[in-house]
């Protein structure tokens, strides 16, 4: 027996993301995404938490069917099938563990949504499931919680009068609720936060292209092959992040103009925060710190917020100046940075004389042994 099909069915638009089309449609049922896909396709193995990414062949054509229209349109809204080079381990995490709430990532532009809007209704498009601090189209940051009240709930799209994308915690329509990014330091003069935001802007948009599998233009080194940028960013951004033995972190040293007065980075474990599950504001500020390490002096002052008197934040002051079992870390991955990086992480390991794979070794048993003892710890307590 066919399925009867729903009377009312948003058309996805060309460039949406799946699961905003889905949460679209759901909204005129009064259901949330997950309960659509259930009354669309009832016993068909359902893709998962996150349609978006790929999605499975006889679900998409059970719901195709329900939705009237074609499989090969929904299908095509797939992010693997947009961009077949895409680097997926680089999505934020929707399993609960990671920043993402719910099955829709949450770094929208708000520009976008108000021409959505205008335009019928607001939708989220493709490039919001990347982990982006930019709308690169609007220039403008992106943004991941609503300004007007401190949400508990992650964002869904509800029937105003049209679809909307709205607040769950407020009810506020998130086109409106609009947020120019942060302000910048007033010690520093208009024109040179404007060049640090270009430096910014451009640093972000090579990461998108990276992102999509295609080479990119890395800081003070220039066009490398996908991975490599990617390599480079985990690494660089998982030192500064590191806790070290005062738990602070090397991140907390820069203090961007476009960026100031970011809370100290004070991990309290020893998990690691990799740079897609950042908040956007998080990802700028250590996206300035990477930009910093990498570039020439003056556009790492720039970028660090270093005044001349003060150290010059580069490559070789992180090596420096980090624990060492990140020194040993930064020289084992390092075999996968492009050449001109590669050098400058061997002359320290050659000056230093550092056995790496040794002091990770040592970590390594440090590491279990604490944890050990926090087992035994936690079982006396009860
Ligand atoms: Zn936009
Ligand atoms: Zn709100």
């Amino acid at each position: 027996m066919t399925a009867v099909a729903l009377p009312i069915a948003p058309r996805p638009r060309p460039y949406e993301l799946l699961s905003s089309w889905l949460a679209r449609t759901a909204a005129c049922y009064d259901v949330t995404a997950s309960e659509l896909r259930q009354i669309l396709c009832p016993g068909i193995r359902q893709t998962g938490a996150r349609p978006d990414v790929r999605w499975n062949r006889a679900e998409a054509s059970a719901a195709a069917s329900r939705l009237r229209i074609d499989t090969d349109v929904i299908m095509s809204l797939g992010l693997k099938r947009r961009w077949p080079k895409l680097a997926q381990n680089w999505l934020p995490s929707t399993d609960g563990t990671g920043r993402a709430r719910g099955d829709i990532d949450l770094a929208w532009c708000h520009l976008c949504l108000a021409e959505g809007h205008a335009d019928g209704q607001a939708y989220l498009d493709a490039e919001t499931a990347l982990p982006l601090i930019f709308c690169h189209r609007h220039r403008s940051w992106r943004q991941d919680f609503c300004r007007h009240c401190r949400p508990y709930h992650a964002p869904r799209f509800a029937w105003l009068g049209r679809i909307e994308l709205v607040c769950s915690d407020c009810g506020v329509p998130l086109r409106a609720n609009i947020w120019n990014g942060p302000r910048p330091a007033t010690d520093s003069p208009p024109e040179q936060t404007s060049e640090a935001m270009d430096h910014l802007i451009a640093f972000d948009g090579e990461f998108r292209r990276a992102l999509l599998g295609r080479p990119a233009c890395l800081p003070g080194v220039g066009r490398v092959a996908a991975r490599q940028f990617l390599t480079v960013l985990r690494d660089l951004s998982q030192a500064l992040l590191a806790p070290d033995m005062f738990r602070s972190s090397r991140t907390n040293f820069f203090n961007s103009p476009l960026v100031p007065n970011m809370p100290d980075h004070e991990p309290r474990t020893w998990e690691e925060r990799p740079f897609q599950e950042l908040h956007p504001l998080q990802r700028a500020h250590v996206a300035c710190a990477v930009i910093a390490l990498l570039s020439n002096e003056q556009i790492s002052r720039l970028m660090s917020g270093s005044r001349p008197v003060h150290d010059w934040l580069s490559l070789e002051w992180l090596l420096n100046s980090t624990p060492k079992w990140v020194q040993a870390t930064l020289i084992r991955n390092s075999i996968d940075w492009p050449m001109p990086l590669r050098v400058r992480v061997e002359a320290h390991h050659s000056r230093t004389g550092m056995d790496a794979e040794d002091i990770l070794s040592q970590f390594r048993a440090w590491r279990a042994e604490l944890d050990h003892r926090e087992s035994e710890r936690v079982s006396l307590i009860g």
